[in-house]
């Protein structure tokens, strides 16, 4: 029978397929006491149990290695030996034979005593290990519950993934070319995970619980990301129905596609910049073949993401820096140092758990706190920018709240500098060095830190979520999460003010540089220069051509005025329909 949930579309599209439930929610295991005739077929249950997993594990890391590189193979090999690992097998099978219970309460209670083991030693980095130990068992629980063993690594056909949580660090895993759509019952408009989804054009909806329950009764399903409607075992006239929507859509985007060389100017001949946003290497091609003017902003702290459970070494930094500098050619890239911290985990860069992460130690913070790890980065940097003409690198520092944070990283850079050249490195004195602008207490000193940096670059995700108080990955506030409100836009407004003032440049990085709806306030307020995902770029283009810079700035005025963000998106969307509408964007 059909079944219809709704949430919030956060990625536009439509896809129609089969379901693939995934759930990161830990298994509650159950103690039953089994009779001594049955003890031996329980450890043969366990042993077989391992065995899948450990098969499993093994395959995986088989694709690791030809998909994504050696680098991705060692996470998997570490799983491997914890599986087989006897200090780990042994016991729970004498818990199986001396307390005669099931294998799964054996494992339960083997695991915590390991992982309180983990937690006991004295550097975080190993005791984080304990999160190996935690993914590896409840590999093995979930074979031994009958659930689908590794259903997320082994997608080997186009799906539709329904999952409860899916964290940024397990979507860097999945084969993005096999992934029709994402429905999830957590997540926000800007979450990581959202924003890597939409990087590749794939449909997101958040925030429809019971997915996971529906997915596993269903054979198929229907999603639609414009309208936050999800559809599960849909009527074939339902169906239909959407495929002719997404055929339509597939159709606006290919003739977006034929205007990938027209200049991004305004009607009455205002220039702007359309950069791209780039998490995963991989998203170079992207932005290549949409045509962008440069990288204005790529997250390093995917490389870390992606190499754990290793760290990487300078030579990493700079091949995989390297790669996307040269790809971009002859286009400047900014690289942002490693923003961790937050839902962007690292186990090896991060220590214990906080109670307010997205407070906490993040973004410059845990670069000062991890002074090693910040020196190997910025080392690579440095010689980077010396590879390459003056400007082509440049250089961002995330989660700026202050004007000391830019001091000390300037500084650092300068020493750092120094002691290459005595390497004898080639490197350069003026490589770019900007500021995100995504603390309110930054945009609120936005004219002195423009004294202290060579470009800013605004990062609404987080400007919003701080300013706002609504936490960006949090379902149960996404409603709340609002460009529109007239405090976000004066903030913004004041930030390219001081830019324009103190004569340095200023660029949006945020994911409110793409929305539709907010392009011709931004473009009337001032900004020149938008960052976005790769797959964002046409439309931004194509709206840009509709607008006059005249018109917008009158638009901007009038928004900026105002005292909600209702009377905003009203107001917005009643002046800009017909704009949207020549270009049949959906808002
Ligand atoms: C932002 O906060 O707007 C931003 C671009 O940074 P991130 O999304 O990586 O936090
Ligand atoms: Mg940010």
């Amino acid at each position: 029978m059909s079944r219809t949930l709704t949430g919030l579309g956060v990625s536009p599209g439509i896809a129609i397929g089969e379901p693939v439930v995934y759930e990161n929610r830990p298994i509650s295991t159950l103690r039953i006491t089994i009779p001594s005739d049955q003890v031996e077929a329980e450890i043969a249950r366990f042993s077989a149990a391992v065995t899948a997993t450990v098969d499993n594990i093994w395959e995986n890391r088989e694709r690791a290695r030809t998909e994504m590189g050696e680098e991705y193979a060692a996470i998997f090999e570490a799983h491997q030996l914890i599986a087989t690992d006897p200090s780990f097998v042994e016991p729970v099978k004498r818990i199986i034979r001396e307390q005669r219970v099931n294998a799964e309460w054996a494992t339960d209670e083997v695991v915590g005593e390991l992982v309180a083991r983990f937690e006991a030693l004295p550097h975080a980095h190993l005791a984080e290990r304990k999160l190996d130990v935690l993914d590896v068992a409840t590999q093995i629980l979930k074979t031994l519950h009958g659930l689908d063993l590794g259903q997320l690594d082994q997608l080997d056909r186009p799906a539709i993934l329904v999952a409860d949580d899916l964290p940024p660090s397990k979507v860097v895993q999945l084969p993005m070319d096999r992934i029709l759509g994402f429905a999830l019952e957590s997540g926000g408009p800007t979450s990581h995970t959202t924003i890597i989804a939409r990087s590749f054009g794939i449909p997101v909806i958040v925030g429809a619980q019971g997915l996971c329950e529906a997915g596993r009764q269903s054979r198929r399903v229907a999603l639609d990301a414009f309208e936050g409607k999800i559809v599960f075992d849909p009527e074939p006239a339902v169906e239909a129905e959407f495929a002719s929507r997404k055929g339509e859509y597939e159709e606006q985007q290919s003739q977006l596609m034929a205007m990938r060389d027209m200049p991004s100017v305004t009607r009455d001949g205002r220039e702007i910049a359309i950069l791209a946003n780039i998490d995963l290497a991989n998203e170079v091609e992207l932005a290549r073949q949409w045509n962008v003017a440069g990288v204005g902003l790529y997250r390093s702290e995917f490389l870390y993401m992606q190499l754990s459970p290793n760290l990487p070494s300078e030579r990493d930094h700079l091949e995989a820096y390297r790669a996307i500098v040269s790809a971009m050619d002859p286009h400047p890239v900014t690289i942002r140092t490693f923003d961790l911290g937050g839902r962007k985990l690292a186990r090896e860069v991060i220590g214990p758990s906080e109670a307010n992460p997205v407070l906490g130690l993040r973004g410059i913070r845990l670069c000062f706190s991890q002074p090693d790890f910040f020196r190997t980065q910025l080392r690579a940097l440095i010689c980077l920018a010396g590879e390459y003409e003056a400007g082509r690198v440049k250089i961002m520092f995330p989660l700026i709240s202050g004007i000391e944070e830019v001091r000390i990283a300037r500084l650092l850079v300068r020493k750092l500098t120094e002691e290459l050249r005595g390497e004898g490195r080639a490197v350069r004195n003026d490589i770019p060095l900007g500021a995100m602008v995504e603390v309110p207490s930054s945009a609120v000193m936005a004219r002195e830190l423009a004294r202290e940096v060579d470009f800013f670059s605004i990062g609404t995700n987080d400007l919003i979520q701080y300013s706002l108080a609504v936490d960006r990955s949090n379902e149960l506030v996404a409603r709340l999460y609002r460009p529109t409100s007239p405090a976000i836009l004066r903030l913004i407004a004041q930030v390219v003010e001081a830019g324009r003032a103190e004569g340095i440049p200023v660029s949006m990085c945020g994911e409110m540089a793409a929305d539709p709806l907010m392009v011709p306030v931004l473009l009337g307020i001032g900004l020149e220069s938008f960052s976005m995902s790769p797959q964002a770029a046409p439309v931004v283009r194509a709206l840009v051509r509709q607008l006059s810079y005249r018109e917008s700035v009158d638009l901007a005025r009038q928004a900026c005025r105002m005292s909600t963000a209702r009377e905003v998106e009203e107001f917005l969307l009643e002046r800009l329909a017909i704009s949207l509408a020549k270009i049949k964007i959906r808002v």
